[in-house]
């Protein structure tokens, strides 16, 4: 199949009713641009479980807050084609416009109540309202059969999860691990914001993490001390902290500490200079899980 781009919602239409006629079995990645090796292992593992992956490229404004990035995110649209498609994937949607997904007088929303609450969706009011939005826009245009989002991002793949389960959409949802550059930093299209000093200092949230980890490896299971280290971690390398955060692993609501065989989630959010960074690690729970 030779790559293509769809540009409309027409397009897409078009597009997956072939794919449907010739018996494809899709998988969808949805994204803001600017990829990165995360991005890309999202696209690979779609090839995994599907013969056919579209990836989305929109900068998504109904996610941004008023004062947040919106206008200065940063966009590579040829960079990204290439990488799509050295990734395997076949299909580009790259909406021209902002009035492509939401033309005058658009006015449905989408609002997961519970586990949009805390972390991130108290910190950016009317963020996962957002997300959440164009996820189901953009699952149900598109109908795949897997869907692919990076743990990355916890909280909204808990949101999407919820969408998806709730609005009986139907598709298969596969939440990837975060991938991070060699020093930990977790890949993020907002680490091109950062001087070379501020990236230096972003390493304190991985660290705190890490951290965070080793310490409950020795037997320390209480929110305190582990919220503690990673605090420790971002007031050494001068980050303002946004939220440091020992929640269940799927609800996403407040522990006290963590109960053997229950998975756990840390998380935070920093300001290195004016960016703001997230990251989390799994506490508990699988063997394996939250390596770096
Ligand atoms: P974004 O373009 O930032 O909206 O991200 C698009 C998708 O890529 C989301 O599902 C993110 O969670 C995922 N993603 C972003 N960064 C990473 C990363 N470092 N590792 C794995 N997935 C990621």
């Amino acid at each position: 199949m030779a790559p293509a781009v769809l540009k409309t919602v027409a397009d897409v239409k078009d597009w997956t009713a072939g794919l449907r006629r010739e018996g494809h079995r899709l998988a969808l990645v949805p994204t803001m641009g600017f990829l990165h090796e995360g991005h890309l292992s999202l696209i690979r593992e779609g090839r995994r479980r599907a013969d056919v992956v579209a990836v989305s490229i929109f900068v998504n404004p109904t996610q941004f807050g008023p004062r947040e990035d919106l206008s200065r995110y940063p966009r590579d649209y040829e960079g990204d084609v290439a990488k799509c498609i050295s990734a395997g994937a076949q299909v580009i949607f790259a909406p021209a416009g902002p009035e492509v997904m939401y033309p005058q007088g658009y006015q449905t929303y989408v609002e997961v109540t519970d586990v949009s609450q805390g972390l991130c969706g108290a910190r950016r009011p009317g963020h996962f309202r957002g997300v959440a939005t164009v996820v189901t826009k953009l699952l149900t245009l598109f109908r795949p059969e897997v869907a692919l989002f990076g743990e990355k991002d916890y909280q909204q793949l808990q949101v999407i999860r919820a969408l998806n389960q709730d609005l009986h959409l139907g598709a298969d949802i596969v939440g990837m691990p975060t991938v991070r550059e060699p020093d930990g930093l977790a890949m993020s299209s907002r680490n091109a914001y950062l001087s070379p000093e501020e990236r230096q200092r972003a390493l304190a949230l991985s660290r705190g993490l890490k951290a965070a980890q080793a310490l409950l490896r020795e037997g320390t299971r209480e929110s305190e001390p582990l919220v503690a280290a990673v605090r420790r971690e971002l007031e050494a390398a001068g980050l303002r902290e946004d939220y440091v955060e020992l929640v269940d692993a799927e609800r996403l609501t407040p522990l006290a500490s963590v109960a053997p065989g229950q998975p756990a989630r840390l998380l935070v959010a920093a300001f290195s200079g004016t960016t703001r960074l997230i990251d989390n690690m799994q506490l508990g729970g699988e063997e394996n899980a939250g390596r770096v």
